[in-house]
């Protein structure tokens, strides 16, 4: 494993393409209604990205067709978008955003409701933002992985919530993806976090039981009960002074 802590130089750059990313979810929070494609909300990311001179990073890894991931109810995270898809009342969708500028990823996940939710849905949106910042909250010089990864464990356990086990948060910097992998819930994890990691902290978590399946579209991941999931993720920066957030507005 190797962890590329990065320069104030770096983060600095991380901050721009993470205010891009924070531009995407602040037009997706008005622009997701009952009615709207999921291709016309990747159309909207997808312009705001390019107008802010950036590249949609998700665009074409590995082949996958979006600018965005959006994925409705049951569907976890790496849903396409589509023309055939409409958002419907009481539909929940996450929507991940990755926007690359100057070398540098910024990568964030949040799941809007559509309309009117139920009480469960509810409950399943405001407990995983929870267990978001209940992890997040252990970015700090000399904190522990682990602590992360248990803080949100302990939150989905509060509420009762199912953890997806095959996907979890990541190192990210000039990929998206780099070491460490950080799972959601606790496995003895040694590593301690240092001044100038920077990782998206994302928890997937489901109504119903742990278990997901890939559709075979060979992207989109479900629930295998068909229960809703909900998926809200931050790119963070370790400082000596605690977790600094860096896919937000400037
Ligand atoms: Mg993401
Ligand atoms: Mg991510």
């Amino acid at each position: 494993m190797s962890i590329h802590r990065k320069s104030k130089f770096e983060v600095n750059l991380m901050k721009q393409a993470g205010n891009v990313v924070a531009l995407v979810h602040a037009a997706m929070k008005d622009a997701v209604k009952e009615g709207v494609t999921t291709k016309e909300l990747d159309e909207i990311a997808y312009k705001i990205i390019k107008a802010n001179k950036a590249d949609p990073t998700f665009l074409g890894y590995h082949g996958f067709p979006g600018s965005i991931c959006t994925s409705i109810n049951e569907a976890v995270v790496h849903g396409i978008p589509s023309n055939d898809v409409v958002l419907k009342d009481g539909d929940i969708i996450s929507i991940d955003v990755g926007a690359t500028l100057r070398g540098f990823v910024g990568d964030s996940a949040w799941t809007y409701p559509v309309g009117n939710i139920s009480d469960e849905k509810k409950k399943l949106l405001m407990a995983t933002e929870k267990s978001l910042f209940a992890g997040l909250e252990h970015m700090k010089t000399n904190d522990k992985l682990e602590n992360v990864a248990g803080a949100i464990e302990d939150v989905a356990k509060e509420y009762n919530l199912g953890i997806v086990r095959q996907y979890g948060g990541h190192g990210v910097g000039r990929e998206m993806h780099e070491d460490p992998f950080v799972f959601n819930y606790r496995t003895n994890n040694t590593l301690t976090l240092l001044k100038g990691m920077t990782i998206a902290i994302e928890p997937m978590l489901n109504l119903g039981g742990d278990d997901v399946i890939v559709l075979d579209d060979e992207w989109t991941v479900v629930t295998k009960d068909k229960k809703p999931s909900a998926h809200f993720e931050h790119t963070v920066h370790v400082t000596d002074d605690g977790p600094e957030i860096l896919t937000k507005l400037l």
